[in-house]
């Protein structure tokens, strides 16, 4: 459930299914008057302030065992196959290479950095979620985002322009087999059309 924490943020409380930790996912909340508009990528571009991105907060991540996921597939997680301490070594140096050296910041307002490592760490875990009927959906969401994401880097001058056509070229490359067994393998409705869209527009990057 959410409670609003200040007049333009709330906070969504969750209670960790691996380690059972309780915590708050605090984010901003999107104002009445702000007009959402898509570009030709499909991504929702909000008028509103930069450190608002809703794209920030859409991934759920545990201050304690790092386990990471989108809001709607949170709460299903059933034991997988990995190690979690292993998982959370691996989202943990993943996070160091954004400059986050603590999970806690996280659960706090957020910035592009942080919206970046959220992506990286859900990835990791939805590697093992066998359970998940749209593992492999999920998993090239992740890697689809974290695009659009680096696009947002450059912009701000985090990283060159080389540095950020190198890092989705990788990206692409990584995501590009989990759309495409997605399409062939996994059930969700309106889901073929936009495995082929996401594969389409992840390869032309
Ligand atoms: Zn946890």
């Amino acid at each position: 459930m959410a409670r609003r924490m200040t007049a333009d943020t709330v906070a969504v409380e969750k209670i960790c299914p691996v380690c059972r930790m309780t915590f708050t996912h605090e984010k901003y909340v999107t104002p009445k008057n702000d007009s959402l508009e898509f570009d030709s990528s499909l991504r929702a571009v909000s008028q509103a302030a930069p450190e608002r991105n809703p794209l920030h907060y859409d991934v759920l991540t545990c201050p304690s065992c790092s386990y990471s996921a989108f809001e709607p597939d949170f709460d299903q997680f059933r034991p997988a196959s990995g190690d979690p301490n292993a998982k959370k070594n691996e989202c943990l140096a993943s996070i160091k290479t954004y400059g986050i050296t603590d999970l806690k910041q996280f659960t706090e307002l957020r910035e592009l950095r942080h919206g970046m490592a959220s992506y990286a760490c859900a990835e990791i875990w939805y590697r093992d979620r066998a359970d998940l009927p749209v593992r492999m959906f999920r998993m090239g969401l992740c890697g689809y985002r974290l695009i659009w994401l680096i696009d947002d880097a450059m912009k701000d001058g985090l990283i060159t322009k080389g540095d950020a056509r190198a890092m989705q070229f990788h990206t692409t490359r990584r995501i590009a087999p989990y759309l495409e067994q997605s399409f062939l393998s996994e059930k969700f409705p309106a889901q073929p059309m936009w495995s082929v869209y996401l594969a389409e527009a992840a390869a032309s990057t």
